[in-house]
C-alpha cells in the first residue's frame, strides 16, 4: 500500500526587500497548515534575480521567522539550481513549447493587447519569428499550442475546489528571462516539485499564476500538488496590506521590541476571522 503523502509546505521570499505583516501572514498560514498536519514547513530563498538579490535580507527574514515562533527547514536557495532550470527549459524547447521574443517592454505596450490576471496580455508577435544569431531573447510559452496538446487541466484549490487550468488569463508568459535563466512561473514550479511540496499555499494575488504553473508541471511530467491561496492581509482601509506606505517592516517591529509571538496570535485570529 501507498503510504500516504506527508503534508510539506513552504515560504519562498526573495531578498529583495524586508519582510512585512503581509509576509509573515503568508509564513505563518503556510507553517500552521505543515505542523497542524505533522508535516513540513520549508523556507526557501528566491534569489535568482541576482542583481536585486541581497544575501543580508537572507538573516534579516530568518531573525524574523525566529521571533514569530516559526520552526522551518531550509532547502537550498534558487540561486544553487539554475542547473535545472537550464535542463527544464531545454525540454520545453524540444517539445516546441518555447518561441523566443525580443520584444522590449516599450515595444509591447504599444502593441494593442488586452488586460489579463497579470496587466497587458502579450499578443504573441514574435511567434513564428526567427532569431538572428546572438540576439537576446527571453523564451516564452506558446500558450494556445500547450493547451491544443495537453486538452483540460484541473488543478485544486482548498478554497476555489476545482479549477479549470485557463492559461489565457496570462497569455504567452516568459518562462526564460533575457537576463536570467528562468522566470518566477518555471523557478518556483520546478523548485516545488524538487522540494516534494504536496500545498502550495500563497496569497490570492497568485492565483492566476497557478494557471501557468499546472501546465509546466503537465509539460515536464512533474508531480501535481494542492494549492490553497489565502486572502490578503488588508489594512483598515480595505487596501493591500504590503503596499502600504510607510507599514513598518518585520525587522523595525522586532528591533523595537515587540512581541512576535504576541503578533503571530493577532495574525492567526485575524485569520480565523475572516474565514481566509
Ligand atoms: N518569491 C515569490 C514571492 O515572494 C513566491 C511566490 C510563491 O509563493 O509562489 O512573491
Ligand atoms: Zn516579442
Amino acid at each position: 500500500m501507498r503510504e500516504p503523502l506527508q503534508t510539506v509546505t513552504r515560504f519562498a521570499p526573495s531578498p529583495n526587500g524586508s519582510l512585512h505583516l503581509g509576509h509573515a501572514f503568508s509564513a505563518i498560514f503556510a507553517h500552521d497548515i505543515a505542523k497542524q498536519a505533522g508535516g513540513r514547513f520549508l523556507l526557501r530563498i528566491e534569489d535568482i534575480d541576482g542583481p536585486r538579490s541581497r544575501t543580508e535580507f537572507v538573516d534579516e527574514f530568518r531573525r524574523d521567522l525566529e521571533w514569530l515562533g516559526l520552526e522551518w527547514e531550509e532547502v537550498p536557495p534558487q540561486s544553487t539550481r539554475i542547473d535545472s532550470y537550464r535542463a527544464a527549459a531545454d525540454r520545453l524547447v524540444e517539445r516546441g513549447m518555447l518561441y523566443p521574443c525580443t520584444c522590449t517592454r516599450k515595444e509591447i505596450e504599444a502593441i494593442p493587447a488586452r488586460r489579463g490576471a497579470d496587466g497587458l496580455v502579450y499578443p504573441g508577435a514574435c511567434k513564428g519569428r526567427s532569431l538572428k544569431p546572438d540576439e537576446p531573447a527571453a523564451l516564452r510559452l506558446d500558450v494556445d499550442k500547450a493547451m491544443a496538446e495537453l486538452g483540460e487541466l484541473v488543478w485544486t484549490d482548498e478554497k476555489a475546489g476545482s479549477v479549470v487550468a485557463d492559461p489565457r488569463e496570462f497569455g504567452d508568459v516568459v518562462i526564460v528571462r533575457k537576463d536570467l535563466p528562468a522566470s518566477y512561473h518555471l523557478a518556483a514550479t520546478l523548485d516545488d516539485a524538487a522540494d516534494g511540496v504536496t500545498m502550495v499555499t500563497r496569497g490570492m494575488d497568485l492565483f492566476a499564476a497557478t494557471h501557468i504553473h499546472r501546465i509546466l508541471q503537465q509539460l515536464l511530467e512533474l508531480p501535481v500538488p494542492h494549492w490553497h491561496h489565502h486572502k490578503l492581509l488588508l489594512d483598515e482601509d480595505g487596501q493591500k496590506l504590503a503596499k502600504r506606505r510607510g507599514s513598518p517592516s518585520l525587522a523595525e517591529r522586532r528591533e523595537s521590541g515587540e512581541d512576535g509571538l504576541a503578533l503571530a496570535e493577532q495574525l492567526r485570529l485575524q485569520h480565523m476571522q475572516s474565514g481566509t
